[in-house]
């Protein structure tokens, strides 16, 4: 734990429109692991995800072309609040918040040339509204309309000199290529193409220090493989140092490039935001009872709402409630001295007098007692470095002297041990 006591720390490398390479400091193996699939596989774009084909005349088979055309990154700025998923929308079949029409018309008239079909020809048009109400309604409007950049949905680079287009197919005199496309919001986990990043390069321990790799060699492994850049950042191991079994990486080298759907910077601070999202949400769904309002209806109150339904938030950081500007972080609870009660919000344990330290709160004063927002600073409440075995403080679900999971004396029950 050599430095569990110190804030994260970003250190960006480079910044690109389209790449960014940052090293990331301080957070765990796991965090930087999780951080890096959900930029790859949950963040939200738009993406050709029907093709509705009228005239194919080309050598290439109808599957082929709408896997191709499914692959095109098409502009997806803001995506999450420009358009609605639709399986969330209200309409029948696609409306103009939920999908993106494009169309294709193209055809080859000059003999003895190639003509390159290429994704600059697409072009969006209104979005066509199937099912028994085919006209659009023109008092209907919502929010997401307006959250759209200009190009919203228009395949990259389109009419951009400076940005190739992306090739579809190749045609001859008499070839045609008559299509309708519908593209929709969704993410990786579904579908690779969704996905805003091309790669997402991932390194730490360049040395391999702490033996997570097994080289394959055939006389000597630092001959045959040679160091990354990234060796630099780090101080060369000693021949006469020990194998230290404890030691946990603590250095990340990333860089995330994207596709051009979206920005460099706007994935990797939607990517951060994903993550609070699900982690909020799992907090949720581990509490033992059911909060008043549930924050899994009302979208964002995952995130905004209080960490407990009941208790309101004490001072300092909950997990899902960034404190407005400094002070605590919402990933580390702040070190504020011993707590009292720790414990699961809707808990009884309240009673048994003390302040109550709700979930991702930093108690201020009282003795010991650690939960989940204990005074640890290590994520989840794992090792109480604060003021855990204190008197006075009670724990638990409800008992106040029984041992639980917010428990003072707890050595060895659950997850509060050190
Ligand atoms: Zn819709």
């Amino acid at each position: 734990m050599q430095s569990s006591d110190a804030e994260p720390i970003v250190r960006i490398r480079d910044l690109k429109k389209n790449s960014v390479n940052f090293v990331l400091q301080n957070v765990d193996l796991s965090f930087a692991n999780s951080f890096r699939r959900v930029m790859m596989a949950d963040i939200p774009t738009v993406a050709i995800d029907m093709v509705e084909i009228e005239t194919n005349t080309t050598v290439l088979p109808d599957e082929f072309i709408a896997h191709r055309l499914g692959m095109i990154p098409l502009v997806s700025t803001l995506c999450d609040e420009a358009m609605r998923y639709t399986r969330d929308c209200t309409c029948e079949v696609r409306c103009q918040f939920c999908a993106i029409e494009l169309r294709l018309d193209v055809a080859c008239h000059e003999a003895n040339k190639t003509m390159f079909v290429t994704s600059n020809m697409l072009e969006v048009v209104p979005t066509t509204r199937p099912g028994p109400f085919h006209s659009f309604d023109p008092e209907e409007t919502g929010e997401e309309l307006t959250k759209r950049v200009e190009n919203f949905g228009h395949p990259i680079g389109k009419d951009d000199p400076d940005v190739p287009p992306i090739l579809i197919c190749k045609i001859r005199m008499g070839q045609e290529l008559k299509i309708r496309c519908i593209a929709k919001k969704g993410i990786a986990k579904e579908h690779a193409k969704w996905s805003p990043c091309s790669a997402v390069a991932f390194e730490y321990d360049p040395y391999n220090k702490l033996r997570h790799t097994s080289y394959w060699y055939e006389y000597d492994a630092r001959n045959e493989w040679p160091l990354s850049d990234n060796a630099k950042e780090e101080d060369p191991p000693r021949d006469d140092e020990p194998f230290d079994y404890n030691a946990k990486p603590t250095k990340f080298y990333l860089e995330v490039e994207t596709d051009g759907s979206l920005g460099a910077q706007e994935v990797v601070q939607k990517g951060l935001q994903e993550l609070q999202t699900k982690l909020a949400n799992l907090i949720l769904g581990l509490k033992p009872e059911p909060p008043e309002n549930d924050a899994f209806q009302s979208g964002g109150g995952a995130l905004t709402g209080q960490p407990n339904g009941h208790e309101p938030p004490a001072a300092g950081g909950g997990w899902g409630v960034p404190p407005g500007g400094g002070g605590a972080s919402s990933w580390s609870p702040t070190r504020a001295g011993g707590g009292a009660t720790g414990g699961w919000g809707g808990s009884p344990a309240r009673t048994a007098g003390g302040a109550t330290g709700a979930w991702g709160s930093s108690p201020t004063s009282g003795g010991g007692g650690g939960g989940w927002g204990s005074p640890s600073t290590a994520p989840w409440g794992v090792a109480p470095t604060g003021g855990a075995g204190g008197s006075g403080g009670a724990g638990g679900w409800g008992s106040p002297a029984a041992q639980g999971w917010g428990s003072p004396s707890a050595q060895a029950n659950g997850w509060n041990v050190g």
